[in-house]
């Protein structure tokens, strides 16, 4: 578990983590979203004894940090996937961490195979690929088996194969009943990979809360209705409703009316529905609406991989 209790972080005058509290609790993948520069990295630094908060504080397991005897048994993290030496294998580099904590040559070989780098454990790591160093970062954070383990932007980089192995790998850890803390950018990825969400902006908390929930959040759009009857439905409904719109012989989209009152009309003319349907906004457009005002700076949608990103200048 990771509580974080009224979490200030200043650099100078610039408040980059402004007043921040959120729990993270084992047994769900939890994404930590916010646009570039909304206090992510720092506030995980700060959960890693890494950064000392201006105020409040941040607990792993009932505990600062660096406090806990064998800090890599509790929390595992990846924050900097490029902080290895770069002439050290893979293995050696797993080898010298665990020599540090008391960790068996036999965890090592397990989790090379875990992160998929056996085959190139004893190539030089300063050769590795994007993907194959933040598997190796990956590999580092989950030596010591922790309870609890921090990802800061694991997907950065990797293609799609990589994104689904993370994804797969988030999921099983917190299955286990580990604490998962993961951190993007990315909307679509994260609606895809968290179960639960901790969505930041300029420092500040902005929503705590499950996918369920931030769906439920917004009101449906427009209901769809698909009917033998559609013209007769169209009629009826079009008097009160703000817009109809035709999307076939016998289907329509309905705005401004809720499909409870759709459904009254219809059974009230005895007019058959063989589809009502309310259209809900994607996690994704709930995303940038929440956060929308907490962008310095709009940035680009990336046409290939139909991936909204949002960064900070
Ligand atoms: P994120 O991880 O969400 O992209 P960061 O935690 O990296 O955000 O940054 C939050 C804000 O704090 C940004 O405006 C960033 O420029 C600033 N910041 C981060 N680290 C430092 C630092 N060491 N010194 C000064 N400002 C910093």
């Amino acid at each position: 578990m990771i509580e974080v209790t009224n979490l200030t972080k200043r650099y100078g005058s610039h408040v980059a983590v402004d007043d921040l509290s959120f729990t993270v609790r084992p047994g769900v993948v939890t994404g930590f979203l916010g646009p570039n520069g909304a206090g992510k990295s720092t506030t995980m630094r700060v959960i890693l004894g890494l950064d000392r908060p201006t105020v409040g504080r941040a607990l792993v397991n009932g505990r600062p940090f660096e406090e806990h005897r064998a800090p890599l048994r509790e929390i595992g993290a990846l924050l900097d996937a490029k902080g290895t030496h770069p002439a050290r294998s893979a293995r050696d580099h797993l080898l010298a961490l665990a020599a540090t904590t008391g960790i068996s040559k036999r965890r090592v070989a397990e989790v090379l195979d875990l992160v998929g780098l056996s085959e190139v454990a004893d190539r030089r790591s300063g050769g590795f690929s994007l993907g194959m160093g933040q598997r190796l970062g990956i590999a580092s954070a989950l030596l010591g088996d922790p309870h609890t383990v921090m990802l800061d932007e694991p997907v950065n980089g990797l293609d799609p194969e990589g994104i689904l192995w993370i994804r797969k790998l988030l999921k099983s850890l917190a299955d286990e009943g580990r604490t998962v803390l993961v951190s993007s950018h990315l909307m679509s990825e994260m609606a895809l990979t968290a179960e639960h969400f901790i969505i930041v902006g300029r420092g500040r908390l902005i929503a705590d809360m499950s996918g369920s929930e931030l769906t439920a959040m917004t009101k449906p759009s427009s209901v769809r209705v698909r009917s033998p009857h559609a013209g007769r439905l169209r009629d009826l409904l079009g008097r009160d409703a703000t817009d109809i719109v035709i999307r076939g012989d016998d289907l329509f989209d309905v705005v401004g009316m809720d499909a409870d009152e759709i459904g009254a009309r219809a059974w009230s003319a005895q007019l058959q529905l063989q589809e009502l349907t309310p259209a809900r906004a994607s996690l994704e457009d709930i995303f940038i609406g929440l956060t929308e005002d907490a962008v310095e700076y709009h940035g680009a949608t990336d046409s290939t991989n139909n991936t909204h990103e949002l960064e900070s200048s």
